[in-house]
């Protein structure tokens, strides 16, 4: 089987939304050429046994306009065959177009988008006007044939509003993601909205309850994640696995970096595309050794974790950029990454327990009745999510 590897292309750092916590994007930031597609192209074109995805992201991608996609997708596509990629694009859907979603449809280009909630809650922290403006560009992308998923960012305060949220994505029928808002560094004031590590491993033991209670119904896609990363052991999303060396983001100028989150931050740059630089020359690059530097920092740190195999010290962008590039820490995330996989794992053991034939879960007895479990847990959760 083919290793997976990601590329995730920034075809801008601008945006017209000013979501209040946001930390990525860039007034005047350039818009990527079709040359620097290409030379992405002949980049990675010697990479072999992988399967790539490639993901457009920002910024806002769809600044970069219809023409951008027509040409660039077939390059991708062509020139990257015997890597089989497939497409994704995170987008807030306020320049989707007829046009556009016709492209992406063409390459089936499943679209993740945002929203943090109701209208009301979602516009005090994305700016006014986002909310209707993104429902317009879903209702565009959708009856043109892609499917949307939305991810929610949770502040600290909106953490407070839970329930509303969680309300609010259930009766529309939209699958969840959630993302805690990170410390804008961009901002003056970081830490304002930033979701505090033990708030969001409350919030994800309140998703987990939520996923079990309304188990037909909800669709959580972290609480998949999670559980799928404890059962099987492995980290499954790139928070969870080491993300360095099979991760890279090209930014506007055919800047190469460890990860969008660091598009833009010079001292995070690898190379550039323009310069095809070979494994060797990104391999000692400053930004290559301090990922590597933090690989060998978490298999100390987190050596006497139980969780260590499958979260991997969680994200190494959370850990390093706040620090201004010192390794200093695993992801501030820690306990909530340790709150929730505790709950997931404990859980599990119990329920495995009482319904093994000598466990005391059910008065010990073996019949088949007695060994079922009276209410679902998050074994069925496992079962929903292998059976998908
Ligand atoms: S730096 Fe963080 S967000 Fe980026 S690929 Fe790695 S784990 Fe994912
Ligand atoms: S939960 Fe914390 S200590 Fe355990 S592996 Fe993850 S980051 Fe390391």
């Amino acid at each position: 089987m083919k290793s997976p590897f990601h590329v995730m292309i920034i075809p801008t750092l601008g945006c017209p939304s000013n979501c209040v916590y946001c930390w990525s994007s860039e007034e005047d930031s350039p818009v990527m050429t079709v040359e620097t597609v290409r030379k992405t192209v002949e980049w990675l074109k010697n990479l072999k046994n992988y399967q790539v995805t490639v993901t457009f992201h920002g910024g806002e991608p769809l600044l970069a306009g219809a023409e951008f996609y027509k040409e660039a997708l077939p390059i991708l596509s062509e020139g990257l065959k015997h890597l089989e990629p497939t497409f994704a694009i995170q987008t807030n859907l306020w320049r989707m177009t007829p046009e556009i979603a016709k492209i992406l449809a063409e390459y089936n280009i499943p679209v993740g988008s945002s929203i943090d909630g109701p209208e009301e809650i979602n516009d005090i922290q994305r700016g006014s006007g986002y909310y209707e403006k993104n429902m317009k560009g879903f209702k565009t992308a959708t009856e043109n044939g892609l499917d949307v998923k939305y991810i929610c960012t949770f502040t600290s305060d909106s953490y407070e509003r839970k329930e509303e949220i969680f309300k609010f994505f259930m009766d529309n029928g939209f699958p969840l993601k959630l993302h805690p808002a990170l410390p804008s560094l961009r901002g003056k004031e970081p830490e304002k909205y930033a979701l505090e590590p033990e708030k969001y491993g409350e919030l994800l033991v309140y998703l987990l309850d939520m996923a079990i209670k309304y188990i037909n119904k909800a669709e959580i896609m972290n609480i998949n994640d999670l559980v799928r990363c404890v059962f099987t052991r492995r980290g499954n999303v790139c928070t969870f696995a080491d993300c360095m060396g099979t991760t890279f983001a090209i930014g506007p100028d055919g800047g190469i970096y460890p990860c969008y989150r660091f598009v833009g931050m010079q001292e995070y740059l690898m190379g550039n595309v323009h310069d095809n630089p070979s494994p060797d020359e990104i391999e000692s690059s400053k930004a290559w050794i301090l990922m590597q530097e933090f690989k060998s920092f978490v298999d100390e740190s987190c050596k006497n974790c139980r969780h260590i195999t499958y979260c991997r010290g969680g994200c190494p962008y959370n850990a390093i950029a706040p620090t201004g590039g010192e390794v200093r820490g695993v992801d501030p995330h820690c306990p909530a990454y340790k709150r929730i996989f505790d709950e997931i794992a404990d859980r599990l053991d119990e329920e495995m327990y009482e319904t093994s034939p000598g466990g005391m879960g059910y008065g010990g007895g073996n019949s088949a009745s007695k060994r079922r479990r009276r209410k679902p847990g998050v074994t069925d959760l496992m079962h929903k999510i292998v059976m998908k």
